[in-house]
Parts: structure tokens; sequence; C-alpha cells
């Protein structure tokens, strides 16, 4: 038992809020599953939670099974726009980046902005350019593409009446995104993704922006979201828990709070992942699916594709 003060480190990840196809449940928990132990093992060492976040959304962004990174969904023109945000709930200080493309790890250009600039978001050549200057490695778009997307940009070129949130029931996609509380009690979040299939070029979904895609802050705890991004935007989902959080609810109560108000407001589907800064973790979902893998409070590591 750990004395009052001290928190043990938790983490919890997301591989989006989907209605899954059932051939790809095995690889989004396996997916899901890695990537809580690789954000463990650095809490577990002492390291941060904004250390924690990145290397969880990294292992998720390497992985094809998910929308971020390699795997991610083709826009319109047929290419591949990335976007990511990583925040500190010790200093509220945040790197994000937006339209990005030719790199396989967006949060690790977003961490790096945090790091060592003091801008906060930076969108498509800009932000390319950036991660030239800091010499990560571009990549072809061949690198980042799977026959899966492929095979959707196909069909979805088919249907000329297409809109952004039919995307939302049928396909398997993944947003990624993590949170987690250090053994100090700060907290982080960092959310990574290709965004909605089809979408128009330029386009920015939720995932970048602070208070929609992730929030984190060291008063209440720290959330990071996924689904409908037009509708997450609206309502500021993650800073909506985070803010219900500060107000007294428990992370549960205050997740299902966030995903009940959006869907009330704006009609919209999604879910999210919430720790709070006692250490308590929740995901809340409208969706038919969301993929999440969490530490217990004795370090074993859980994972659900349903509740
Ligand atoms: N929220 C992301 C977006 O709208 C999509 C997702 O979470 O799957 O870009």
């Amino acid at each position: 038992m750990k004395g009052i003060l001290e928190v043990i480190p938790r983490i919890i990840v997301h591989g989006g809020a989907w209605k899954i196809a059932e051939e790809e449940h095995a690889g989004h928990m396996a997916g899901v599953r890695a990537a809580a132990e690789a954000g463990r093992a650095i809490l577990a060492a002492g390291g941060s939670a904004l250390d924690a976040v990145e290397r969880a959304v990294i292992v998720m962004e390497d992985d094809p099974a998910f929308d971020a990174g390699v795997g991610s969904v083709f826009n319109r023109a047929g290419d591949i726009e990335m976007d990511a945000i990583i925040m500190d709930g010790r200093t509220l200080k945040l790197g994000a980046v937006a339209a990005v493309r030719g790199i396989t790890n967006p949060v690790r250009l977003a961490r790096m902005l945090f790091d060592d600039t003091d801008h906060s978001l930076l969108v498509g050549e800009g932000a390319r350019r950036f991660a030239e200057e800091k010499g990560m490695r571009l990549c072809a778009q061949a690198e980042l593409t799977v026959p899966r997307e492929i095979e959707r940009f196909l069909r979805l070129q088919k249907m000329p009446d297409y809109r952004l949130s039919y995307e939302f029931t049928p396909d398997p996609q993944g947003t990624v995104g993590a949170v987690a509380i250090d053994a100090e009690g700060h907290v982080a979040a960092a959310t990574s993704t290709g965004g909605v299939a089809y979408k128009m070029p330029g386009r920015v979904g939720d995932s970048p922006l602070v208070g929609s895609g992730a929030y984190a802050d060291d008063l209440s705890g720290a959330a990071s979201a996924t689904g409908h991004g037009e509708s997450i935007m609206r309502v500021v989902l993650c800073k909506m828990a985070t803010d219900a959080v500060a107000r007294g609810l428990r992370a549960q109560q205050a997740a299902d709070l966030a995903i009940r108000t959006m869907f009330e407001r704006t009609g919209g589907y999604g879910g999210l992942i919430l720790v709070d800064r006692q250490g308590q973790v929740a995901f809340a979902y409208n969706t038919p699916h969301m993929t999440v893998a969490w530490t217990g409070e004795d370090g074993s590591i859980h994972a659900r594709i349903k509740a």
C-alpha cells in the first residue's frame, strides 16, 4: 500500500472507437497491449508520464493496424496527412502538428516542437520542414501505406455523396492515444491520427487541438479522445472531461458525462480515456467498439475491445 502522497504510476491507451470488424479484433488488442506495456516499462523505471505517453503512441503509430503513422487513411486526393499532439500536465505546455506528410511518427515531431521551441502547433509544410531541420527521417508515402487503406480509398471514390461521418459505422480505423500519471503525480496525454478517411485535403480534426483531442492538467487529470472530430471539437471533449474531474466527479463519471454530453449536443460518436490526479483510470464511448489497454493498480495489463 502506497502512502497518501505517493501515486501508483498508471497508463491507459486507446486504439480508436469504431465498429471494428471481427477479424481486426486480435490485431487491435495486441497493439494496445504492446503500447501499454511500453508505457508501463517507462513508468516502472521512474520515467515521466510525458515519456510514457509518447512511447506508447509511437508503438501504435508503428503498428499498421491503426490509423496513425503507418496505416493512416488517405484523404480524397489520395494523400496521407496526419495530426498529433502531446501535452504535459505539470506546465500545461503542449506540442502539436497537423496535416503533416511524409514522416512515420507525428507524435515524435510534436514532442520535438514541445521540447525545442516556444511554439504549440505547426501545420502542413511548416511542420514537415521542422521535421527536416530536426534531422527526422522523411519517408515516402508508400512507407505509410497499407493495402487496407488503398481498398478503402478505392471504395469511397465510388460514393459521390460520401460524408465524413459515414465512416463511423462500417469501417475499422483507429486513431491512437495514451494518458498516464507518473510516480511524482504528473499527468500527460498524447494523441495521433491519420484523421478520417476521404477527408478534404487540409482537413484537420480534433486530435491536434488542445482540449479537444487531448488535455492534461496536474490539477485534474489527463484525457485523449477519438471519434468524429467535427463533433469532438464542438464540445472540446477532453477539457470537458478534465473539468468535470476538477469539479469533483470520479474519473468514470467524468468520462461518461463527456461522451453523453457530446452525443446530446451534437449527435456525435466517439470515445475517450482518462486518468485523474489520484491515478484512477476510466474510458467511455458510444460507438460499438473501442480498443483500450491499461495498467491495473498491481501493474498488470488489462485490454478490452468492448465493455
Ligand atoms: N478523431 C479523429 C479525427 O476526426 C478520427 C478518429 O478518432 O478516428 O480526425
